[in-house]
């Protein structure tokens, strides 16, 4: 077959690596991988799992490092406190989050799902260790797999799978942890259960969930459930950096003979890249869908290369362009527009977050309510204010109006003392004088004091007699 054919042959996609011809699942038994890619990617999973774990036991100035609470809308990064009235920081983070995703896509193909995702880590760095760990070898949990219930065969299935659901449940602790917070996951273990029936039921599912999807369902998860993995295809272009077979190098195959002249390509056929592969697909048939990007068939085949004395990199991280005209990678127009959208928009996020306002106010005339003439030849408004104390500490919060004559008086309080991380909810009226209020709909401004410092002015109406 010539270059041009290999790299058109492809009735490979229409197949999928993980159903048989019948259309039952094709269990994949992936072999183990060592090497450099290899030992990288682990320390990397080392690295990740104990964040991971850690993080929700980590406290700055009594505050959870990162806690996301959807539950109550509170959100805490970096031990600083983020209510629903900064949910913009958070758009633009999640904008920033998918246009760094989309670049490294652009640049690095799925990078993220080999390295990074909490699918492959999990997958690749626990849970089949495990499985290689008491099952053994692909081919020995093969075997064990397909002979019947032996006293071995139920010993080694009980472990395996007690082990996954501890782990499991584990995963679905930590993720609460971070949804609530580690102290009151510790006090929902240590109170009685029925007195948390709803969270405990949740944990029970998601604990089910995660132990499915490590036990049963695996690269299913990436080669179909998973949207990005499927949105991948239109983000490549040929100068995309993947993991890639030089078929350049490579073809034609052939068995090696020892001592002979090789005549054929450096690939001698040994399947070992096909054997490690967690998706069990072959990278020699071209980019595919299914390769989320482990590097473990680099690996196997540097192995080979090198037990033969062939120049290694026979898979390698390569661009397509790079294997069919062995230029070398390039920086396309593509990505540097990418690079220039996450550079704006990171510098967008930055200013945010440093500009964002600690105590925040929102005040505004109750709706339906007109004006109320007042004894002394005043007009008076019915306002309600709304002010949020992000901070840890209380805080006295003074109204005034600014720049005409008028005075706050409020419903029910004397002063506005602000309880640490809470919300104020007031009401007062603002006493204007008649001469003031020239029309029926007057602009005013609303001053918020802390300590005799205004840290927030709010611009608002005031209504009166129509003139
Ligand atoms: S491991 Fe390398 S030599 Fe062996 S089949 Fe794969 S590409 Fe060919
Ligand atoms: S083809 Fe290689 S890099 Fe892609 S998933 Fe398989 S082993 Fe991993």
């Amino acid at each position: 077959m010539t270059d041009e054919e290999l790299l058109h042959a492809e009735t490979f996609r229409d197949r999928v690596s993980n159903v048989t011809d019948k259309g039952k699942r094709n269990w994949i038994y992936a072999f183990k991988p060592k090497g450099k890619w290899t030992n990288y990617r682990k320390y990397l999973a080392f690295f990740y799992l104990i964040t991971f774990f850690a993080l929700p036991f980590i406290k700055v100035n009594d505050l959870p490092f990162m806690m996301i609470n959807i539950l109550e809308g509170k959100f805490i990064l970096f031990s600083k406190i983020f209510w629903p009235q900064d949910f913009f920081i958070f758009a633009i983070a999640m904008i920033t989050f998918i246009v760094f995703v989309v670049l490294f896509t652009v640049v690095f193909g799925r990078l993220f799902c080999g390295w990074v995702c909490p699918q492959t880590i999990f997958m690749e760095f626990i849970f089949r260790p495990i499985e290689w760990m008491i099952e053994g070898t692909p081919t020995q949990q093969r075997k064990l797999n397909d002979g019947g219930w032996t006293g071995e065969k139920i010993f080694k299935k009980s472990i395996k799978h007690f082990l996954f659901l501890v782990i499991s449940f584990a995963i679905a602790h930590t993720f609460l942890a971070y949804i609530l917070g580690i102290d009151e996951v510790i006090a929902i273990v240590k109170e009685p259960m029925e007195d948390h029936v709803g969270l405990l039921s949740g944990l029970i599912i998601f604990t089910l969930l995660f132990y499915g999807v490590y036990a049963y369902v695996r690269d299913i998860v990436c080669t179909t459930i998973c949207p990005y993995g499927r949105l991948q295809s239109v983000m490549f272009d040929k100068d995309t950096m993947q993991i890639s077979y030089d078929y350049k190098r490579g073809e034609p195959r052939g068995k090696f003979k020892k001592g002979a002249e090789r005549t054929e390509g450096d690939c001698i056929g040994c399947n070992k890249c096909v054997h490690v592969c967690p998706t069990g697909i072959d990278i020699r048939d071209g980019i595919q869908m299914e390769c989320i990007g482990c590097t473990a068939c680099i690996d196997a085949c540097n192995d080979v290369m090198e037990s033969l004395n062939f120049e290694k990199g026979l898979i390698r991280y390569a661009s397509e362009n790079e294997i069919s005209t062995g230029k070398k990678f390039h920086f396309n127009t593509r990505m540097k527009a990418y690079t220039v959208l996450l550079s704006i928009l990171l510098v967008v996020m930055v200013i945010m977050i440093v500009s964002r306002k600690t105590v925040d106010s929102y005040i505004t005339r109750i709706k339906g309510q007109t004006y109320q003439e007042m004894p002394g030849h005043k007009i008076s408004n019915l306002y309600e204010a709304k002010i949020i104390n992000k901070t840890r500490e209380e805080i006295p919060v003074t109204l005034k109006l600014e720049g005409m004559n008028g005075e706050v008086k409020l419903i029910g309080n004397k002063n506005i003392v602000l309880k640490k991380e809470s919300i104020g909810e007031f009401t007062f009226f603002l006493e204007i004088p008649e001469s003031e209020v020239q029309h029926h709909s007057t602009k005013i401004k609303i001053g918020v004091y802390r300590n005799g410092e205004r840290i927030q002015t709010i611009k608002t109406k005031f209504l009166g007699p129509y003139q």
